[in-house]
């Protein structure tokens, strides 16, 4: 058995980013750029007023107020066709050409419309003040955004702003997810004596999709080699698989051996984790396999630790680790079992700072409490015990914060 940190840098190790493709911008959130982009102008391409207001030379306002000619009005996406001298005046709006002669703007807050060819300014500005000089955000050819930065809507703002509408990004993986156990029945059955529904498959693709990549369900598998074979083989056209259940020490817990009968390379099959100690970790010639514990809070969880970040890492993100912060536990817990512990928790932020509050779980199986968790209560591995009132490490999970 490993600790979890251990199985996270094999993880990591073992998975690579994937190559480039070329995508429809409004396609592109979330991605990450695999080229460098350059500004094809100058940013602003103009000299920009930032208010609406009165574009003034600021040595005219020595004396206030000040009474001033009002040249005629310029408004955004128009230039002027007149130049201020001293003792003159326009009327500007956010975003329009200031005119030449002018070194300043007043927003209009500040002054007194006299006629519509006389202005009295009550304040003075300095030099150079509400104006946005041309090409002071970028100049024509700049790098506006390096090749490895992650596509936010701003970045896509900045990318339209510069004409991109298509942008080299690293591709999404496609993950297969088989779901394995002869008492599971699809969602739409109704279960009968011992069959349960197959939650896993649906609770998994919904992750998939929230960490960026594109889930593909392949069905269930029943506990027979030559169904987990048919289905695994199947998966082997994707860059991840995900497989539920299969993994503990139980008779029909089949899925390590097919894995080693297909001589996929194992890395690892126990972490020293809580939920989830059995997971096999495996490489087939194009595609990292996971076998998941099948009991769903362990499935979830082993997802959110290791798999969401080797999504990451295929992604072309920078950073794969889970969002961890410190928090106030409002009670005491225990750790009795040897592992690092991920408890089900709500975690809330008041009054300057984070609190966390494990959920009463009744274990791996318990869905609804899982279901209404946000974050983790993280207790190392060294520690039996958590403490009320003690600093504690909670991981968010992202789709809530
Ligand atoms: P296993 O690891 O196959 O022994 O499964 C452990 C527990 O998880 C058992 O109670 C299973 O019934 C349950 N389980 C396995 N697969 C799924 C699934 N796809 N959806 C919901 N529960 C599952
Ligand atoms: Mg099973």
């Amino acid at each position: 058995m490993i600790k979890l940190n251990e199985a996270f840098e094999i993880v990591l190790q073992y998975t690579q980013r994937l190559e480039m493709e070329r995508v429809p911008l409004l396609r592109a959130a979330g991605r990450v750029l695999a080229e460098e982009v350059t500004s094809d102008l100058n940013m602003p391409p103009f000299q920009r007023s930032s208010v609406d207001g009165y574009a003034v030379l600021a040595e005219d306002l020595q004396r206030l107020p000040a009474r001033l000619q009002v040249l005629g009005t310029i408004a955004a996406g128009t230039y002027p066709d007149f130049a201020l001298s001293a003792g003159q005046a326009a009327k500007i709006m956010t975003g329009a050409p200031v005119p030449k002669g002018a070194d300043a703007v007043q927003m209009i807050e500040r002054t007194q419309s006299i006629s519509t060819t006389v202005v009295e300014i009550l304040e003075a500005v300095a030099r150079g003040a509400n104006i946005s000089p041309l090409g002071s955000e970028a100049r024509l050819g700049q790098v506006v955004a390096p090749a490895g930065n992650f596509i936010s809507p701003a970045m896509i703002g900045l990318l339209a702003s510069v004409g991109k509408h298509e942008v080299a990004a690293y591709r999404a993986p496609s993950v297969g997810l088989i779901a394995t156990g002869d008492e599971l029945v699809e969602i739409s059955e109704q279960p009968v004596g011992a069959q349960i529904r197959n939650s896993n498959s649906y609770a998994l693709y919904a992750q998939v999709e929230s960490a960026g990549a594109t889930p593909h369900a392949l069905g269930i598998a029943r506990d027979q080699k030559s169904q987990l074979r048919e289905l695994i083989q199947r998966g082997l056209q994707h860059d991840l698989l995900l497989l539920t259940g299969g993994v503990s020490m139980g008779d029909l817990d089949l899925v390590e051996d097919v894995f080693a009968e297909f001589g996929f390379e194992i890395f690892f099959d126990k972490v020293a984790v809580k939920p989830g100690k059995p997971v096999v970790f495996a490489r087939a010639a194009k595609t990292l396999i996971f076998g998941l514990p099948g009991n769903p809070v362990s499935a979830s969880t082993i997802f959110e630790l290791l798999v969401r970040p080797a999504i990451r890492k295929m992604r072309g993100n920078s950073v794969y680790q889970n969002q961890i912060i410190m928090a106030r536990l409002t009670q005491r817990f225990a750790n009795r079992s040897g592992r690092e512990n991920y408890a089900p928790a709500w975690t809330w932020y008041e009054n300057g700072a984070y609190y966390v509050r494990p959920l009463p779980s009744k274990g791996s199986g318990d869905m609804v409490t899982f279901a209404a968790s946000n974050s983790y209560l993280i207790c190392p591995i060294d520690r039996t015990e958590l403490h009320a009132d003690e600093q504690v490490q909670a991981m968010l999970r992202p789709e809530f914060f």
